[in-house]
């Protein structure tokens, strides 16, 4: 089942020719998630679109980690290229309380009336939250320590049940009680007294994955309680180690600070964005966060990263 993150933008404040502001489209299981949406994420987006890999219009969910503009100053436009594009199915918002206000204030300076309903969810930093789930999958928002409020986000597939073999079910008439059963790991005695240990007709299903998106943050003990063991972990490395005082004076992480975070968290892969502007020379920055974390790399715009399972 797909599970994979689409960097849409990945810059620090400025964006430049091969890098815009911070968005990620999200695909779990054909169920798209936008996260931040900086200047340009509409068009990032339609570029997608015309592959048809992506279906803007599909996205029903938008997550906004802060209101610092490099990560929001694209969300007016996008909802409002949604209504000029005929969307009528609501659209959901998650950010910080003001967010509703200022894409509120804007539609009616601007005299839009939206064919579709927005729905604003308001984030909060004192704990980890629960902002949306389905059968299959958790979203929560979790503080990070920025110049200002901000949440990372987590996506977490919920556990799977075993599978039960078509053949099972077929050759020994299995009702859907009993089935139900073995689903839970339970074992039967079926009803002419025969026993069926449910592991002899079972499979067991994919471990559950996880990503999580930590932009902008600097470095904290509490993101990497967070981000504990999760199978992928975006995290912003604005600054080289030797840059490390600018970091902490504007609220951001080092490189190695971002690769400290996923060894002490236990990632399966770690993935560095929001990188400063300055820096002409990706593979010295690389080279500083493999140097505290070998299963990194360096997030680029338009690229497709799949979350891998951890023990397949
Ligand atoms: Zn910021």
């Amino acid at each position: 089942m797909r599970f994979d993150v689409t960097v849409l933008g990945c810059a620090a404040a400025l964006p430049s020719l091969n890098r815009l502001t911070t968005a990620q489209l999200i695909n779990i299981h054909e169920k798209r998630f936008l996260v931040d949406c900086g200047e340009g994420t509409q068009v990032a987006l339609r570029k997608k679109s015309s592959k048809l890999q992506y279906r803007m219009m599909r996205i029903d969910h938008v997550f906004i980690s802060h209101l610092h503009g490099d990560h929001y100053l694209g969300l007016p436009g996008l909802i409002s290229t949604y209504n000029l594009m005929g969307r009528t199915r609501p659209l959901r918002i998650y950010g910080p309380p003001e967010l509703e206000g200022l894409m509120r204030l804007h539609n009616q300076v601007s005299g839009a009336h939206l064919n579709y309903d927005l729905h604003f969810v308001s984030t909060q930093t004192q704990e980890r939250t629960l902002l949306w789930e389905d059968a299959t999958l958790e979203i929560y928002s979790f503080p990070v320590k920025h110049r200002i409020a901000t949440t990372g986000f987590l996506f977490k597939e919920k556990e799977r049940e075993p599978g039960v073999s078509h053949h099972a079910v077929r050759d020994l008439g299995l009702e859907p009680s009993e089935i139900l059963q073995l689903k839970k790991r339970q074992d039967l005695v079926r009803s002419d007294g025969t026993a069926l240990a449910w592991s002899s007709v079972c499979t067991e299903p994919a471990p559950p994955r996880s990503y999580a998106f930590c932009a902008d943050t600097m470095y904290w003990e509490r993101v990497v309680d967070a981000v504990q063991g999760v199978d992928m972990l975006y995290h912003e490395a604005t600054f080289m180690a030797h840059h490390k005082a600018l970091a902490v004076k504007t609220y951001h992480s080092t490189t190695l600070q971002a690769a400290k975070v996923a060894m002490k968290a236990g990632v399966g892969r770690l993935l560095v964005g929001h990188l400063s502007a300055r820096y002409k020379d990706n593979e010295a920055v690389l080279a500083e966060v493999v140097e505290g974390f070998p299963r990194a790399e360096i997030a680029r715009d338009g690229v497709t990263y799949s979350v891998p399972f951890r023990s397949l």
